[in-house]
């Protein structure tokens, strides 16, 4: 079901005082499927007072309440999760298996793990002559993007539950199927009404409504890094706390001592870690940094290994590229493609365009490049299936320059024969997360960005503290 007529605010779903509405749009068949309330300004100040008259019995609630409704709400999200699937392959065009094993299965585990992670959380300790108390800092203003877009809510609204905050959410109006399964979820397992409130809209309207509410305290903020510094910005005035996961252009390096096959795995892994969900993850490995005498061979190796990333029908288990979510982000890829082309950049694989095989559906190609270093495709977040090799001269230190070059710093990638190297290498990288040698995603982590990637970390233990402050007892 894609078309919705309500919000939900204070245990109840409840209509827009508006009448406007957003249509949601499948990529692949480019048809309208649905449609949301485009909520108001009016919307969120109820949904915020629901919040902060709610916020005080959460506060209080036990350790154990507060894991008893996380887990249960992993439960129901567990059930359900062939829906949750379908929606984020109709409403954003995952494919099939990224579906079902990361956008479903991801969300599970940001609740059910709320349970180990609540115990590592250090809630009070002693310094001194005082005990330093960790509170929930209040009512959050959550606010996501549409890529993996129940796990950017989940990681969110679990983490604050945790630390005892209420929260006020506003999910991508791209795809904001998911935001209202979960609310159903948290309907159903009895969720004290006002400690969950959902309002859909659009970004300068509902988005900047939740910033700028007085009654909101800290807002959690995930998607582009343009939206973000308008969020920054509005919280300035109070002030109040912000978090933001932002863009990135993350670096899988390949040091200069890695055999054939090494290097074969490197590249392999490296292009992977680019085109996952269609291209479409902050954390992408968009750059390939490559020593330029290897150069040959790993061109040699992206020619043929693009070929095993077919486009299609999202929904097909076979397909590895599904559609991008939408007219204006194929657009803007196509754009940069055809940039970098015009700056002088080599095609190696794909291109600007539409693939030959679906002449429907914001689809792009696999594409990969060959930039220099400090050119607009290797500076900039594509946010599509593009991957930029860029050659190195020089050794490790030029490699590290290469890596550390961008504005921004949210993850990254190191390949090294002498595995010690690696995470020496990995270090000095100026970013949230390294994968060494082809380490993988841990989604109990901490997650988060240096530069213009944002501050703030989510995910585990950390992730929980980042919704609360200290109180200092002077005893
Ligand atoms: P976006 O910034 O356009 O939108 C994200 C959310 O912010 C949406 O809900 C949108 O409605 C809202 N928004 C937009 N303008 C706003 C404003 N002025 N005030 C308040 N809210 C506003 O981003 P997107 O296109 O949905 O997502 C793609 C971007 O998100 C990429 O840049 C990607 O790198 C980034 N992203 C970052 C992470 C991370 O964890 N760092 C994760 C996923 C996506």
């Amino acid at each position: 079901m894609h078309s919705r007529d309500t919000l939900y605010v204070d245990g109840a779903f409840i209509p827009s005082t508006g009448t406007g509405t957003l249509p949601v749009t499948n990529p692949y068949t480019e048809q309208v499927i649905g449609q949301v309330p485009e909520g108001t300004v009016e919307d969120v100040d109820k949904a915020v007072r629901a919040a902060a008259a709610a916020f005080p019995a959460w506060a209080a609630t036990s350790r154990d309440d507060r894991v008893k409704y996380c887990s249960a709400i992993a439960e129901g999200l567990k059930a359900r999760a062939q829906e949750v699937a379908l929606l984020a392959s109709a409403e954003m065009g995952a494919p099939w298996q990224l579906a079902v094993m990361v956008q479903a299965g991801l969300p599970v585990i940001d609740f059910a793990s709320i349970e180990d992670h609540i115990d590592a959380v250090e809630w009070e300790r002693r310094s001194g002559n005082s005990l330093l108390v960790r509170q929930p800092v209040g009512v959050v203003g959550c606010i996501t993007p549409w890529n993996y877009p129940l796990h950017q809510i989940s990681a969110k609204v679990a983490a604050a539950f945790a630390a005892g905050c209420t929260v006020v959410l506003k999910p991508s109006e791209l795809v904001p199927g998911v935001a209202y399964l979960l609310a159903e979820v948290m309907d159903s397992v009895g969720l004290p009404p006002g400690v969950f409130n959902l309002v859909t809209g659009t970004g300068p309207v509902v988005g900047e409504a939740i910033v700028a509410h007085e009654l909101v305290d800290m807002v959690s903020f995930t998607g582009s890094t343009r939206a973000g510094r308008r969020v920054a910005e509005l919280a300035s005035a109070a002030p109040k706390r912000t978090s933001l996961e932002l863009g990135g252009k993350s670096a899988s390096v390949l040091l200069d001592d890695l055999s054939a096959e090494e290097l074969g795995n490197a590249v392999a892994g490296s292009l992977t870690g680019c085109l996952i969900n269609s291209g479409q993850t902050c954390s992408a490995t968009t750059r390939l940094l490559v020593p330029r005498d290897r150069l040959a061979e790993v061109e040699g190796l992206l020619e043929v290994f693009a070929q095993f990333a077919p486009v299609g029908d999202p929904m097909d288990p076979a397909t590895q590229q599904g559609p991008l979510v939408s007219k204006v982000q194929q657009e803007r890829v196509r754009a940069y493609i055809q940039g970098a082309l015009d700056d002088g950049a080599k095609l190696v694989a794909g291109g600007p365009e539409q693939p030959e095989t679906t002449p429907t559906g914001f689809f792009v190609k696999p594409t990969v490049l060959v930039a220099e270093a400090g050119s607009t495709i290797e500076q900039e977040e594509v946010f599509g299936p593009v991957l930029t090799v860029v050659p190195y001269d020089g050794g490790d230190e030029a490699a590290l320059a290469i890596a550390n070059g961008t504005a921004y710093g949210l993850s990254g990638a190191v390949w090294a024969s002498d595995r010690e190297r690696g995470i020496a290498f990995a270090k000095r990288m100026r970013t949230g997360q390294v994968g060494v040698n082809g380490g993988v995603f841990n989604p109990t982590a901490p997650f988060g960005g240096f530069g213009q990637s944002g501050y703030g970390r989510e995910l585990g233990p950390l992730g929980i503290e980042e919704f609360t402050a200290i109180t200092s007892l002077q005893l």
